[in-house]
């Protein structure tokens, strides 16, 4: 992914399009959309390929 050309992780929209949040992560310099945001939180499986170590992560429980 080019640093300088921040786009989100799944759908790589880029920041021009969408506002992008800043991940850090480990030694990576992620981005991601409003729209995916809660797919990180509560799906990180789903991430897997796309997020480095996403297979590591818990899902954050929710109760809705
Ligand atoms: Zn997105």
């Amino acid at each position: 992914m080019e640093k300088n050309n921040p786009q989100c992780l799944v759908c790589e929209q880029s920041y021009q399009t969408i506002p992008l949040i800043n991940l850090k992560y480990q030694d990576h310099d992620l981005w991601i959309c409003p729209q995916h945001l809660p797919m990180l939180i509560h799906k990180p499986q789903m991430l897997v390929g796309k997020l480095p170590g996403a297979e590591g992560m818990k899902p954050s429980p929710h109760n809705d």
